[in-house]
C-alpha cells in the first residue's frame, strides 16, 4: 500500500476533519501532504499543489520558511512555554510592543490562541468595559450582513453565514445585523463609495435608535472574507467610526483575515485612517507556523479595568496565551515585513497577477471580478450548487489548491508567490473553470 493510501485510510478512521461532512470522503479522497516548500505542498507520490489559499489564509511567506523556522528553533531551547499570569517573557513583551507600534493608540495587547478566541475576548472586554463604566445595559452587539468572525458561540453569534450558523441558532445570542457595504449591492448608477454611504446611513439609524443597549459594532474591515470575499469602500469604515463615536459604541475591527498586509496596507483600517477600539489579529500573525492571536486595545479601555477590585479585572485566560514559540514566530514575521519591504513588493505582485487575470475577468461565465491587496475573487454564473466541488477537483488536477466559497472563486496566495507560479495560477484557473462548468447542469 502506498504511503499516501495508508495515511488517508488511517486519517479517515481516526481524525474528524474540520468543516467537513465526513461522508464526502467516500468519493472525494483526502490528500495526505508529506511536505511543504515555498508556495507548494507535496504528497507522498510526488504530486505538487500550489497553495493558492495560503492554507486557510495563514501562510504569508511560504511553507517551511527558514527564517521563521530558525526563530522557533532558537526559542525552543530557551523556553517553550510559561504561564502568562503572574509571569512574563521577552517574546511576548517585544511582540506586544511591536504590534502596538503598528497600531498607534492601541498600546495594550491581550494574547490568545486562535481567531475565534480573539473575537470572544473583544466582545467580552467591550461589554465588561461598559459594565465597569456603570452602563451594564449596553450588552448587545451589531454585525454586518455576511459577516464571519469564527465558530465558537460568541463569535458565531456575530457571524452571518447560514451554513455555519443556522443549526446552532438556539444556542446563540441575539445580535442585530445591518446591511453590508458590499459594492456588488450598488444599485445601477451608484458608485462603490455611494453604496458604502447608503449602508452606513442604515447603521447610523440603527445606532441612533438602539445605542443604549449596544456595546459594540464588529466588522471585517474592507473585505468580508468567508461569506465570499465581499469587498467594500473604506468610506464605510470612516462613517462607521464616526457613528460609533457619536453614540458611544465600540468599534471592533476583526483583521484576523485581512491584517498583516492582506488588504494592501499593513492593517486594513489604515486605508480608512481610523482607529478601532479593539483590533483582533491572528492567522498570518505567525506566518502560518503556530496558533496565536491578539486583541489590541486603548488606554481608555484598559483604564476601566485597572482597579483594586478583582472582578473589575479581565479574568479571561487560555492555557497557551502568549506562547513564547508562537511569539517568536510572529516576531520573525514582523522582521520579514521590515527587512523585505513586503508591502511594496506585494503592490508590484498584485499588479502583475491582476494583469494575468484579465482573461479570467473576461470569461463569459465570470461576474464581479474583484481585487483588494493580495485577495482576488470572482463569482461564477451558474445555478449548479455542485460547482464548488467540481471546481475544487478540477483545480487540483491543474496542480492548484483552490477552495471556492459557494460559487465564488478566490485567490489568497502566499506573498512569496513568483511570476511563473502566478502564471500557472491564472492559466490553470481558466482550465479548471471550463472543466468544472462542463460538469455543471
Ligand atoms: N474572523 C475572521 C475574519 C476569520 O476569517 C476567521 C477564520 N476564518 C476567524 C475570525 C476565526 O479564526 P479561527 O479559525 O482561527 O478561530
Amino acid at each position: 500500500m502506498s504511503q499516501n493510501r495508508n495515511l488517508l485510510d488511517r486519517s479517515l478512521r481516526s481524525v474528524w476533519h474540520p468543516c467537513t461532512q465526513m461522508k464526502v470522503h467516500e468519493t472525494l479522497p483526502l490528500i495526505p501532504i508529506a511536505s511543504g516548500s515555498g508556495a507548494w505542498l507535496q504528497d507522498f507520490d510526488g504530486n505538487r499543489y500550489l497553495d493558492a489559499i495560503s492554507s486557510w489564509w495563514v501562510n504569508l511567506f511560504g511553507h517551511a520558511n527558514p527564517r521563521i523556522g530558525a526563530a522557533i528553533s532558537d526559542q525552543l531551547v530557551k523556553l517553550e512555554h510559561v504561564i502568562l499570569a503572574g509571569f512574563t517573557h521577552a517574546p511576548a513583551v517585544e511582540l506586544a510592543e511591536r504590534l502596538s507600534r503598528q497600531a498607534p493608540g492601541l498600546g495594550h495587547c491581550f494574547f490568545a490562541s486562535d481567531g475565534s478566541s480573539a473575537v470572544e475576548i473583544a466582545l467580552k472586554m467591550s461589554f465588561h468595559y461598559w459594565r465597569n463604566s456603570g452602563r451594564a445595559q449596553k450588552n448587545g452587539f451589531v454585525c454586518l450582513a455576511g459577516s464571519y468572525h469564527g465558530e465558537t458561540l460568541g463569535a458565531l453569534s456575530v457571524s452571518d453565514v447560514a451554513l455555519f450558523r443556522d443549526v446552532y441558532a438556539p444556542l446563540l445570542n441575539n445580535v442585530a445585523r445591518v446591511p453590508s457595504a458590499d459594492w456588488r449591492n450598488a444599485v445601477p448608477g451608484e458608485t462603490h463609495e455611494q453604496a458604502a454611504i447608503r449602508a452606513a446611513a442604515v447603521l447610523e439609524n440603527h445606532l441612533a435608535a438602539n445605542h443604549e443597549r449596544i456595546a459594540a459594532l464588529i466588522v471585517e474591515p474592507l473585505i468580508q472574507c468567508a461569506s465570499g470575499m465581499q469587498m467594500y469602500h473604506p468610506e464605510y469604515l470612516r462613517r462607521a467610526r464616526a457613528a460609533c463615536d457619536r453614540y458611544s459604541v465600540h468599534l471592533i475591527a476583526d483583521e484576523i483575515a485581512v491584517g498583516f498586509g492582506r488588504s494592501g496596507s499593513f492593517f486594513a483600517c489604515e486605508q480608512a485612517a481610523i482607529r478601532p477600539d479593539f483590533l483582533c489579529l491572528s492567522k498570518g500573525i505567525t506566518g502560518g507556523f503556530l496558533p496565536l492571536s491578539a486583541v489590541l486595545t486603548s488606554d481608555t479601555v484598559y483604564g476601566a479595568f485597572y482597579d483594586d477590585r478583582l472582578t473589575r479585572g479581565f479574568l479571561h485566560s487560555h492555557s497557551y496565551t502568549g506562547n513564547p514559540l508562537a511569539c517568536r514566530a510572529a516576531l520573525a514575521v514582523l522582521d520579514i515585513f521590515e527587512e523585505d519591504d513586503v508591502l511594496e513588493s506585494n503592490h508590484r505582485k498584485a499588479a502583475a497577477l491582476s494583469e494575468l487575470c484579465k482573461p479570467i475577468a473576461a470569461h463569459p461565465k465570470v461576474r464581479h471580478f474583484r481585487n483588494t491587496g493580495m485577495i482576488w475573487a470572482f463569482d461564477i454564473d451558474t445555478e449548479d450548487p455542485g460547482f464548488g466541488g467540481h471546481f475544487y477537483q478540477a483545480a487540483l488536477h491543474e496542480g492548484l489548491l483552490l477552495r471556492p466559497l459557494g460559487r465564488t472563486v478566490y485567490f489568497m496566495p502566499p506573498y512569496i508567490i513568483g511570476p511563473e507560479e502566478m502564471q500557472l495560477l491564472a492559466e490553470g484557473t481558466i482550465t479548471a473553470l471550463d472543466t468544472a462548468l462542463a460538469q455543471c447542469v
